[in-house]
């Protein structure tokens, strides 16, 4: 599970992490000091996208909030903004948590190159440490200092570090990303953006993630050819291996491998449906769901969701059987939504706009 920004800080806050104040706005709120208003959508790179604005009037900050409700970031739209007090930026760092499965443990990783163009950062740039059992805080914190060219701020980051991976261990998170981690113009240490995704495995013993958080689980995504034209959802890996084949035999480019997974319900199939949204070649869509665990009936409600709030979605080719199939087909026949009988024939028919 993928947290928004606003989710992410206030799992932060309550770690004792400092954040900057802040609120969440759905619509044009009092307008009281200059501030920065932040796109809530389930991905990184806003930034460079327009989806982070600067204002300074009563009138920036209601044209902002206008716009920003409105901008698509790689096809995510948000429900919500975070307006928050704008900070005097004297520096920005990278300081993440992670897992090194190589090496089974905890890493944490630092840089001076934080910020938007982090991802074209030289590796060499990075400094790694691992997480011992029983951490050494202090030389962690220390090594980091030094790292970032920091000196004074050796117990300020021994802290944040300390804190950091506490909290990544005690809500079983996979990766926990501060980027930009800012030095202010005053000399305070604050996490300035946040990204952290829980372990859906880990979910049955945190009843509290519903509280935290609305976004849906995961999805097994994996993008195959970003020229590819037709993409695939199926239920289970096995059956999504299949389609990718049969799509392939049928001569067609395949765009992407996608498991809605077992416990899929309408939330997790619309993020499956807006991941693919965002191969851009794709003119075909095939739906290839065998239910067991998984209901069809789910599926179809996403699916008909999907088609009513994603503009531009490509052709629909849907097979669909199995649990609660009866309640799927009324719903898609109400909503005019055809189905095929096979595989192979949601295929032939996809051929036909994505040869
Ligand atoms: P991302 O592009 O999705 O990672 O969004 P970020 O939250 O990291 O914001 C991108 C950039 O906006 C940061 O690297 C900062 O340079 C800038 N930014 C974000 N918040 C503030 C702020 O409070 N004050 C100033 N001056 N710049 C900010
Ligand atoms: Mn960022």
């Amino acid at each position: 599970m993928n947290l928004l920004e606003f989710e992410a800080k206030n799992l932060l806050a309550k770690a004792n992490i400092v954040v900057p104040n802040g609120k969440v706005i759905q619509k044009s709120d009092e307008f009281t000091s200059p501030a920065v208003l932040k796109s809530q959508v389930p991905t990184g790179g806003r930034g460079k996208l327009g989806g982070i604005r600067i204002v300074r009037t009563k009138e920036e900050y209601e044209a902002a909030v206008n716009d920003l409700l409105l901008l698509s970031i790689k096809g995510f739209t948000p429900e919500v903004l975070l307006a928050e007090e704008l900070l005097d930026i004297k520096s920005e760092y990278y300081l993440s948590v992670s897992i090194d499965r190589e090496k089974s443990n905890i890493i944490v990783v630092a840089s001076k190159n934080g910020g938007v163009e982090v991802e074209d950062s030289m590796s060499d740039s990075f400094l790694k440490l691992p997480i011992e059992r029983q951490p050494n805080f202090d030389g962690i914190g220390q090594a980091v200092a030094d790292w970032l060219e920091l000196p004074a701020q050796a117990f300020v980051l021994t802290d944040v570090i300390e804190r950091l991976v506490r909290c990544f261990t005690r809500n079983d998170a996979t990766l926990i990303e501060i980027n930009p981690l800012v030095l202010t113009a005053d000399c305070k240490i604050i996490v300035a953006d946040c990204k952290i995704i829980l372990d859906d495995s880990a979910k049955f013993r945190h009843p509290e993630w519903s509280e935290l958080s609305q976004q849906p689980a995961d999805v097994n995504f994996v993008t195959l050819d970003e020229n590819g034209t037709v993409a695939t959802i199926a239920n289970g890996a096995g059956l999504a291996m299949a389609t990718i084949d049969a799509v392939h035999e049928a001569e067609l480019i395949p765009a992407n491998f996608l498991d809605i997974g077992g416990g899929a319900n309408e939330a997790s199939v619309l993020a499956a449906f807006e991941r693919i949204t965002q191969v851009t070649a794709v003119k075909a869509i095939v739906i290839n769901i065998f239910a067991g665990i998984t209901r069809c009936d789910e599926v179809a409600k996403a699916i008909i969701s999907a088609t009513k709030q994603i503009t531009d979605l490509p052709p629909l080719f849907i097979r669909l059987s199995g649990t609660n199939s009866d309640i799927a087909n009324q719903l898609l026949d109400d909503a005019n939504i055809e189905r095929a009988t096979s595989l192979e024939a949601c295929i032939m028919t996809a051929k036909q706009v994505a040869a």
